[in-house]
């Protein structure tokens, strides 16, 4: 039998989450964030389940090139636009549409020789400070692409800090975009899943949903079953193994879990090279044999240990849910200090996945 650990990836549930994101932003066209190989789901699966979308969003040309070959004749944006000037013939060649966040790019660009004029998007930083230009240089930028004999359409972008945050939210960044770029003429793109979500006067003319269209909440303090979101991945495997463990005995590396007293202890197929999070440690949520109860002591590469107590039936092949269905990734990710994002993204290439 193969090693039991599987990521099970379901794609009917990627088609209701854009439906969630259309129907919250029904007004809006939908650019779906498919980066860093579909948040770990695997970018032409994602593709495929999202192929409603009105458009994709990737960080790399070969990503880009790659939706492409399957065929996909969608609009799709580089989030990061061109690294090197010499990319931008590819970029005209596959008509994908690069983020311009820098004025020496807008000049890169208006200086290439293209066969033909490419769409971009220029990159607005309203308040993140990471990418894009700052307000006072925005009109310099705007009259060196409409000048080029290499741009077509232009979309304006921003990109909010902490649209996640109930108290904070969008209001600053957006008011500042809108006195940035009053003129009004050209297409808009500001939203994330969380912007979306919560603040619909940042939807405009495209939004930019990533998260929620892999079925996890943007929000700490909200899964995405209570967004009406349907989990993409559940990562399943089984005990490779019961231990009996006495009173005062240790469980795993550096002995950080102690016994209370008498108990039985699973061993599962799933590891830190895996992607489950090492700094997890005791006491994350974990099902096993449908019933809900917790890891113990350190992650191992290759293994962790769970306790039985809630599952005193559970056996050696008893079936185990690292989280997905039945068991938010966000609850798992809370216990380890951090997010949905990261635990999704990190999943190994060495793990299995199959398509349901
Ligand atoms: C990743 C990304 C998004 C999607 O963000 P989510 O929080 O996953 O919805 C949107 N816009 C930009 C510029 C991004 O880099």
């Amino acid at each position: 039998m193969a090693r039991p650990l599987i990521a099970r990836i379901d794609l009917a549930a990627l088609a209701h989450n854009l439906g969630v994101a259309k129907a919250a932003a029904p007004r809006s066209k939908v650019l779906a964030v498919v980066k860093a190989d579909g948040y770990g789901h695997g970018l032409t699966r994602v593709a495929r389940g999202l192929r409603a979308a009105d458009g994709f969003a990737v960080l790399r040309i070969d990503e880009a090139a790659q939706l492409r070959g399957e065929g996909y004749t969608h609009p799709i944006v580089l989030l990061q636009g061109f690294f090197q000037p010499d990319e931008l013939p590819e970029i005209a060649r596959l008509r994908l549409r690069p983020v311009i966040h820098r004025q020496d790019q807008a000049e890169s660009l208006a200086r290439a020789h293209l066969e033909h004029r490419i769409d971009v998007l220029l990159k607005i930083d309203t308040g993140m400070h990471r990418l894009g230009l700052r307000p006072t240089r925005v009109a310099e930028a705007l009259a060196t692409l409409r000048n080029s004999p290499n741009v077509g359409g232009i979309t304006l972008m921003t990109h909010f800090a902490r649209a996640d945050e109930a108290e904070v939210g969008v209001a600053e960044q957006l008011a500042c975009f809108k006195e940035t770029v009053s003129d009004g003429s050209l297409p808009r793109s500001l939203a994330n899943s969380a912007a979306l979500l919560r603040y619909p006067e940042t939807h405009a003319d495209w939004v930019r949903p990533g998260i929620m269209l892999y079925g996890a909440s943007p929000f700490a303090d909200l899964t995405g079953a209570d967004l009406g979101l349907l989990p993409v991945m559940t990562l399943q495997s089984r005990l490779i193994a019961v231990q009996r463990i006495r009173k005062g005995e240790a469980v795993g590396y550096g002995a950080t879990f102690v016994a209370e007293r008498d108990m039985s202890v699973g061993v599962v197929a799933c590891g830190y090279a895996d992607g489950y999070p090492r700094h997890a440690g005791t006491g994350a949520p974990i099902l096993v044999a449908g019933r809900l109860t917790r890891t113990l002591g350190r992650v191992s590469m290759d293994m962790l240990s769970v306790d039985l107590g809630p599952a005193p039936d559970a056996h050696v092949g008893s079936p185990v849910t690292l989280w997905g269905a039945d068991l938010p990734v966000e609850h798992v990710a809370a216990h380890a200090g951090t997010i949905a994002y990261e635990l999704l993204t990190a999943l190994a290439p060495r793990v299995r996945v199959e398509e349901i």
